[in-house]
């Protein structure tokens, strides 16, 4: 985790300070870190028609150009004020969607016309856990459907992995057999951490993935995504409106804002983050972090994971 502190700016006006960023070069990424690059876009738009019967028909421009690379085992952030494509860009990435223009490469593929058998190697948490999963389906299930997907074990296998998986994320195997509503926001989000490890991919997106979640939780799923990181080398995209969590977590980030990206130092002078950082002189960020947490966590009782 980088030793930075937590900010207080606006989503808004980290996208109004970062809009004056020059624009991105196709394989942007931290000075030093060469790990080949895992997911790039380049060049990247999409519109949507909008109007109808009683508005005017017009095209609405929400990518215009988009270029991000997330490399080998790295974390890239995204992030950018509510409307301003973040999802849409998630959707292309997963191949959901095809873009207008310009080029999607996935460990070294064009995937515009779908992921095909890569598509194990991308998986998505997304930001409303309860609606993310069927209510209906025990975690056993939930967990064990990407392995019915894209693996070849047999049901008591799925039972003994998805468990395994469970522990993986700090939750007890013995929560298979419960229901989505019987776990907390917290629990569920974990549940979703482990369905996404399921087929062992490469890269996750996380689409808003803290976002619906308090503070005490996100600084354990932010640390739970790291270890997972640390421990089977998967890389990140990280997509939030919340500019203070980016330099806790990501290796590098870009701002998208009017449809474009651009790449954000997080430890430049005058960025947000680092201004954030000079608040914070008197301790370094991650004791301040840390400080933070140490405030908040002995709230929450022993063994209960959020
Ligand atoms: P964000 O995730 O940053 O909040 P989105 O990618 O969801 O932004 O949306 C960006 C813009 O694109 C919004 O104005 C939204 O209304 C528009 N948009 C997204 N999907 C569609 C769609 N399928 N049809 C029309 N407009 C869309």
């Amino acid at each position: 985790m980088h030793p930075d502190a937590v900010s207080t700016i606006s989503a808004e006006s980290s996208a109004s300070s970062f809009s004056s960023v020059p624009s991105f070069s196709c394989v942007a990424g931290t000075p030093g870190n060469d790990a080949p690059p895992l997911l790039e876009l380049c060049g990247v738009t999409r519109s949507y028609r909008t109007g109808g019967w009683f508005a005017p028909r017009q095209q609405r421009q929400v990518l215009r150009g988009v270029d991000l690379t997330v490399r080998e085992g790295g974390c890239t952030g995204v992030v950018g004020p509510s409307g301003a494509g973040k999802s849409t860009l998630c959707r292309i990435a997963l191949g959901l969607e095809q873009p207008d223009g310009g080029m999607v490469r996935f460990m070294g593929r064009d995937v515009r016309h779908g992921l095909g058998k890569d598509r194990r190697h991308i998986q998505v948490v997304f930001q409303n856990s309860v609606n993310a999963v069927n209510p209906r389906l025990t975690v056993e299930r939930i967990i064990g459907e990407p392995l019915e997907n894209f693996t070849t074990l047999n049901r008591r296998q799925r039972r003994s992995r998805a468990g395994e998986l469970l522990e993986q994320v700090h939750l007890s195997p013995s929560l298979l057999d419960r229901l989505p509503h019987r776990l907390s926001g917290g629990q569920l989000q974990r549940v979703c951490i482990a369905r996404a490890l399921a087929p062992r991919p490469r890269l996750i997106l996380l689409d808003e993935a803290l976002s619906s979640l308090d503070m005490l939780v996100q600084a354990r799923v932010l640390d739970l995504l790291t270890e997972l990181r640390r421990a089977t080398g998967v890389a990140y995209l990280f997509v939030t409106h919340d500019v203070r969590l980016v330099p806790l977590f990501c290796d590098e980030a870009a701002v998208l804002t009017e449809g474009r990206v651009a790449p954000v130092d997080m430890h430049a002078p005058g960025h947000p983050c680092a201004r954030q950082q000079a608040a914070h002189q008197a301790t370094p960020h991650q004791e301040a972090f840390n400080a933070l947490r140490a405030a908040i966590l002995p709230a929450m009782p022993v063994g209960t994971p959020g």
